[in-house]
């Protein structure tokens, strides 16, 4: 100091602080983060006047969920607000799902396509013949369409591979005997479903003919719709030999003569020989034989739980009815211990929908279980 001096300190107002807001997005997913500012993507900061509050809205892409935020004191799943007093950070996460596409009737190669696209993995595959859903094409699913599961799970599909239809062998005119196999060739279970082996019998036919429509998967099922074909197309009970088909098979065989002829020894027909044929191939646990016109589920000899089952399904009264010499059920139980072949008696007349319906569903029920 040599002189006098004088200080003058000047305080100017100076703008508020701006800060930096900084996004950051991790995890396996993906998503976008939002506020108004915001769009990231592509933009993922802004910087803020001190004391602006900022709200951050994460939104998955499809094939992630949001897992929520970490950093400027947010977390969970909903919307992030931070007010700008510092620098701040905030990173959300979003990881991968798998969410289970609809694949129910579309081609396997589109399935796999979409389970791959929706970040599941491709399960066990199982295939089953079937009458209802294209060859090739995706019967059900497991899990169901539209599912979130974690990144990676299995998706098992069971596809169809048609129907088989397979020859049996021909009648005695020459008219061809032919079986439809549904369902599962690899299940369980096998089942024989016969839907007329008496030609004037032929209201189960309905019921095979929608049989062939179905796809069960737990059992192995054959139908042939018609034993007899000569007999249908004559409107007779037996074949063209005039032989009665069901009293012309190897167990309890007796000379018979008349409406019911026996035939001159055991399997005489070429109709019976390829049955027993089919049988001793398959050996199915459960055979349905359809009748007429008796309205009741025949105690045949076989499992009796198995016939009351059927009956009781399909709203029949279970009655014993006469366990007739050289029948195909009592053939069939007799060489398949513990297996149940049955008669079925429908009434009489052509069956109405919902009761063919009904008589297709109570025989796979009891095909299955
Ligand atoms: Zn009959």
């Amino acid at each position: 100091m040599s002189a006098a001096e004088s200080v003058t300190a000047n305080f100017v107002m100076v703008p508020p602080n701006d800060y930096p807001l900084l996004v950051s997005k991790a995890g396996s997913g993906s998503g976008t983060v939002t506020s108004s500012d915001i769009d990231c993507g592509s933009v993922c900061s802004a910087v803020y006047p001190s004391g602006t509050e900022v709200a951050l809205t994460a939104t998955a892409a499809s094939g992630s969920v949001f897992a929520g935020w970490s950093g400027a004191g947010c977390s969970g799943t909903g919307s992030c607000r931070v007010t700008m007093n510092a620098a701040e950070s905030v990173t959300a996460t979003f990881d991968e799902v798998c969410v289970v596409p609809a694949v129910t009737g579309e081609a396997l190669r589109a399935a796999e396509r979409a389970v791959e696209a929706g970040s599941c993995r491709l399960g066990k595959i199982t295939r089953v013949f079937s009458g209802r859903v294209k060859r090739g094409h995706v019967i059900s699913q497991k899990p169901k369409a539209h599912k979130l599961l974690e990144s990676g799970a299995e998706v098992a599909l069971i596809v169809s591979n048609g129907t088989r239809k397979v020859l049996l062998g021909r009648s005695v005119d020459g008219r061809p005997i032919v079986a439809y196999e549904v369902g599962n060739p690899a299940g369980p279970r096998r089942e024989l479903v016969v839907g007329c082996i008496h030609g004037n019998e032929t209201a189960g036919i309905a019921v095979a003919r929608r049989l062939e429509r179905m796809s069960p998967t737990s059992v192995d099922l054959w139908i042939v719709p018609v034993l007899n074909p000569d007999g249908v197309a004559a409107g007779t009970r037996g074949n063209a030999d005039g032989v009665d088909l069901n009293r012309n098979f190897p167990y309890r065989w007796r000379t018979l003569s008349g409406v019911d002829d026996s035939g001159p020894h055991p399997l005489s027909e070429p109709e019976s020989r390829a049955a027993d044929r089919l049988i001793r191939r398959l050996r199915p646990q459960v055979s349905i034989w359809f009748h007429q016109h008796l309205d009741a589920v025949d105690e045949s000899g076989g499992q009796i739980a198995v016939e009351r089952r059927f009956a009781e399904l399909a709203g029949l009264p279970l009655r014993r009815l006469t366990r007739e010499p050289g029948s195909v059920v009592g053939w069939t139980n007799h060489i398949l211990p513990g297996s149940t072949s049955f008669v079925v008696e429908l009434p009489a007349g052509a069956l109405a929908e919902p009761a063919v319906v009904r008589f297709a569903r109570a025989a796979i029920a009891v095909g299955t279980s």
